[in-house]
């Protein structure tokens, strides 16, 4: 089943704003995400447009793999992003030592649709927000009568219901 969406010129976030008033200035470095979530929403718009270079940078500085931008490097471009939802956010005043987000992201890849959920950990170093870790948690179940998780407007159970594990 085919995702179609008028994404000109909007966020790849989904946050429904245009790419140049959301993740653009925090990717080109132009001022810093405000909070957590808008670095996580930063963080997936670099996934989906390919930016390796910031989503190392935005990491909090600690032990990673040497072969890691090499690894991105490669297995970047395999992945085709559909969507991002964010479940729940840590509630302000943020904890500058962990603030989380928990988010689902759709993507394809080798043919099939998968999800990610993830609860991410985000710390404040200076007046920066960073990406610490992340845990991986089931998939989340999109109800029947809930609207589709591609956003096309129709019922889950209409669109892609039976379409992943
Ligand atoms: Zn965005
Ligand atoms: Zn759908």
């Amino acid at each position: 089943m085919t995702i179609t969406k008028a994404k000109q010129n909007l966020c790849p976030c989904d946050s429904g704003l245009s790419l140049g008033s959301c993740c653009l200035p925090l990717i080109t470095y132009q001022r810093p995400a405000e909070s957590p979530e808008a670095l996580m929403r930063s963080r997936y718009s670099a996934f989906v447009l390919q930016n390796v270079e910031y989503l190392l940078a935005s990491q909090a500085e600690q032990e990673r793999p040497v072969d890691q931008r090499s690894r991105l490097e490669s297995t970047i471009k395999t992945f085709s992003w559909l969507a991002l939802h964010i479940v729940a956010c840590q509630s302000e005043p943020f904890d500058p030592d962990g603030a989380w987000v928990e988010f689902v992201a759709f993507y394809q890849q080798g043919g099939n649709i998968h999800q990610l959920h993830e609860k991410s950990v985000f710390v404040l170093r200076g007046q920066q927000w960073y990406y610490l870790e992340g845990d991986i948690l089931a998939g989340r179940i999109w109800r029947r009568n809930e609207p589709c998780w591609c956003r096309s407007g129709k019922k889950t159970k209409k669109c892609h219901g039976q379409s992943f594990a």
